[in-house]
């Protein structure tokens, strides 16, 4: 179902107590003045156990920021999909370009991330998103049709209903360089246009579909004022409750 959303990435910050005093502020102040969002909170894996008991007591929702493609065994390291569902985490995000570029994940490893969160009802936040060159030279639009294609368009309508898009354009993400609203609108509706083709229009009017890049507390209303963008993944802002919290009511 179609819903506006502001989710933090938190990446590899913050220590244990750093992580429970955000987690706790920002659910007391969302206690008091609660967001007209979804809030969803992606803490690292360490955290989401401590994260999902606070969430237990409050409306937010909290995603983790990676998962295993398969589903059990020798795999050292690596975590499953359902040792994710068994503390109640809603939330994964998936194919972020800081995992396809460190860690080599290709559109195939996360379309096999997407399918083994969907068996356990979690929910994948699917990145998709060009380079600065393949902006420059034009091909963003080729791009992110080709992540969506492989790595999410082999879902059936029924799978695809559990997904939300974020388009985080890799020279916005960190760099304080965000996306003009009207780059944002543009490519947002690029991408729902793209979900009536691959599905029909009404599971394309459902879709969510998140901006992420540099979207902080000044520029985040203007963003999600545009008819196709339903929201933020949030990275650098999502670390200090009072930005974050400014984000989630944007709307
Ligand atoms: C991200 O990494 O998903 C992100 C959007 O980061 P930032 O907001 O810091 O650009």
């Amino acid at each position: 179902m179609r819903k506006n959303i502001v989710a933090g990435n938190w990446k590899m910050n913050k220590t244990f107590d750093e992580a429970e005093e955000l987690i706790s502020v920002i659910a007391s102040e969302m206690e008091r003045n609660k967001p007209k969002c979804e809030v969803i909170l992606c803490p690292p894996s360490l955290y989401l156990e401590m994260a999902t008991d606070y969430a237990d007591e409050s409306t937010i929702l909290i995603g983790a920021q990676n998962v295993s493609n398969h589903e059990n065994g020798a795999y050292t390291g690596e975590i499953s999909a359902g040792m994710l569902s068994a503390i109640d985490v809603d939330y994964c995000i998936v194919g972020h370009s800081e995992r396809r570029k460190y860690f080599g994940e290709t559109d195939t490893l996360i379309a096999e991330k997407v399918s083994r969160l969907l068996d356990q009802d979690i929910r994948p936040i699917y990145c998709c998103g060009e380079l600065l060159e393949e902006r420059e030279s034009e091909t963003h639009f080729d791009v992110v049709r080709q992540q969506l294609k492989e790595g999410l368009f082999k879902l059936t309508a029924d799978e695809f209903s559990n997904v939300v898009i974020a388009y985080e354009p890799v020279w916005a993400i960190g760099t304080g360089v965000t996306a003009s609203s009207t780059q944002a609108q543009e490519m947002h509706e690029f991408i729902r246009n793209l979900v009536a083709d691959a599905y029909n229009n009404e599971v394309a009017e459902e879709t969510t579909i998140l901006y992420g890049g540099s979207c902080n507390a000044k520029n985040a209303k203007e963003l999600f004022e545009n008819k196709d963008v339903d929201g933020g993944l949030i990275g650098g802002a999502s670390l200090k409750a009072d930005d974050f919290l400014k984000i989630a009511h944007s709307f």
